[in-house]
């Protein structure tokens, strides 16, 4: 079997801006005016210090040891920048793979947004099948460390080398999976940008594992109308029009092709001694479909490869006409259908109390345009007649897109959820409140300008007059949810919200469960 892999590009370095902002430092008064009754002095709890940024960090809050909450085993694997260990949660006692970084070993600026991009990157995509779902990411002085889902069967790569090549039936499941990645990145506004067998791993050693992408290390938030130049990604799946440096989504459409190839036939479809040949290989494009296995092969399943590695990006197919291919639907039955992570926030925001939406729409409004890239993109693909508004026929389509199955009553009540202001559509910064992820409040400072949004007079109370006033500017306040809102929040019990116990309501999931489904 001539599998000759390996061998990566430099991946050119690219400076895409972190705008992590950094909160305004106003002085802020930690008093409260004394109303008419408050004849005595008013013992008050000392209110939380200011929380102290850290813009030196990588992950832009203050560091935490990872070992507090995990303790981290052998070691399962190595990279480029460290060492990825099994480790278990002390709470649950439920094992997960912690990835750790080396500080050391991102030294320009450029390193360090990369390595941020790609956990912006993992968070937005956790949640959607056939991706590793993502945890907790932890920093200490020496290293950055990603907790997420263990994947135990070890990599597609070292299973193609045990299997040489695989039947057609196990080989339109595996394109299944890996087409179902490129189309929820791509639905979800990201660009992969290193397909290949490498950068799958299996989640047990059963036969039946599920593949789970791994590694967005060169991954980008997709910008409309952007023509991308860098040449990323590895020889034997770069596709011709990155070589051209010309290139858009498409390009990731290509290396599954490519890997489609090799798990039919074991070997890939463009190759040569040297990196210069297989460039070479690439950019003339002919497919070898006459050594052995590809007499034996079905014309339909040639069909779909000479699709996916068509020249012009133009002219490909497309994630979602791939998973429609006749040869991927003769195969066996789609996965059966997961919630999206979609679905999963938007019923989770369903189920939060009304300042908690609150606040979560202040945070949405102020995150940075590099932040909601993915969700901005999202919103683009779902709202498919360019209103600006998402109604419910674009909901319940979008969702469906992305594998979740839902009845119209389910769809009407997230409709109902996400639809904060009531005007019977999902506005675009309603949809970011309501799906972004709980990861963008680990940023001090987003819950701190949320804190402040409700605090008007910087006091660091939320009197209950200051909520309502808040509520109220949104329609929707009344007596009775301010009371609710007081009892479930307010800790101590001195009939104010502090910032220690606003942190605590945005962190911890609601007191009331999902009632739906
Ligand atoms: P690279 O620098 O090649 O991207 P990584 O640091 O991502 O490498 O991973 C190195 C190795 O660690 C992988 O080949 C795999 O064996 C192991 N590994 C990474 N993530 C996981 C995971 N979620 N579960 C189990 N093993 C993992």
């Amino acid at each position: 079997m001539g599998l000759c892999f390996g061998k990566e590009m430099p991946a050119e370095s690219k400076a895409n801006g972190y705008h992590g902002g950094m909160v305004n430092q106003n002085q802020i008064q930690y008093t409260k005016s004394p109303g008419p009754e408050a004849q005595l002095p008013v013992v008050r709890p000392k209110p939380s210090p200011k929380p102290a940024f850290r813009s030196d960090t990588i992950l832009g809050k203050a560091y935490e040891d990872v070992r507090l909450h995990y303790s981290l085993g052998k070691e399962l694997g190595r990279g480029q920048f460290g060492v990825t260990y099994l480790c278990t949660e002390i709470s649950s006692g439920e094992q997960y793979a912690c990835k750790s970084i080396s500080k050391k070993k991102l030294v320009t600026k450029a390193d360090k947004d990369d390595m941020r991009r790609e956990i912006q990157i993992m968070q937005h995509l956790s949640g959607q099948p056939n991706i590793v779902a993502f945890k907790g990411a932890y920093e200490d002085n020496g290293s950055v460390y990603l907790v997420m889902e263990l994947c135990a069967g070890g990599e597609l790569f070292d299973r193609i080398i045990a299997n040489g090549h695989y039947s057609e039936k196990a080989a339109a499941s595996l394109c299944r999976s890996i087409v179902n990645v490129v189309n929820v990145c791509h639905f979800m506004g990201v660009m992969h940008r290193d397909l290949k067998p490498e950068n799958f791993l299996l989640s047990d050693k059963t036969e039946n594992a599920a593949l789970k992408a791994t590694d967005f290390g060169l991954s980008v938030f997709i910008e409309q109308g952007k023509v991308y130049k860098d040449i990323v990604g590895s020889a034997y799946y770069v596709p011709p029009e990155v070589l051209r440096r010309k290139y858009g989504k498409e390009a990731d459409i290509w290396s599954a092709g490519v890997i489609l190839y090799i798990l039919l036939s074991g070997v890939p479809p463009f190759w040569a001694e040297t990196e210069r040949g297989i460039f070479d290989a690439v950019l003339k494009g002919e497919i070898d479909f006459e050594s052995e296995p590809w007499p034996s092969i079905s014309s339909s399943a040639k069909d779909l490869v000479r699709r996916m590695l068509t020249q012009d990006p133009k002219t490909r197919i497309t994630a979602a006409q791939v998973l429609e291919h006749p040869w991927m639907r003769g195969g066996e039955a789609s996965d059966k259908p997961i919630d999206s992570a979609v679905l999963s926030r938007m019923k989770q925001f369903r189920a939060m109390n009304k300042l908690k939406k609150l606040a979560l729409k202040v945070i949405a409004e102020n995150l940075s345009a590099e932040e909601i890239q993915g969700l901005k993109s999202m919103f683009m693909n779902m709202d498919t007649d360019k209103s600006g508004t998402i109604t419910y026929e674009e909901l319940k389509t979008g969702l469906a897109k992305l594998g979740s199955k839902l009845t119209e009553a389910e769809v009407k009540q997230l409709m109902e959820a996400a639809d904060v202001d009531g005007d019977g559509s999902i506005d675009y910064i309603e949809f970011i409140t309501a799906t972004m992820h709980k990861h963008r409040l680990e940023r001090e400072e987003n819950l701190y300008k949320a804190f402040q949004y409700f605090d008007k007079d910087s006091s660091g109370f939320i009197t209950r007059d200051e909520l309502q006033t808040a509520l109220k500017e949104h329609g929707i306040a009344d007596a009775e949810t301010i009371k609710e809102i007081i009892a479930e929040v307010d800790i101590d019990n001195d009939g104010t919200i502090n910032y220690e116990e606003f942190c605590t309501m945005m962190r911890t999931g609601s007191k009331q469960p999902g009632k739906l489904f």
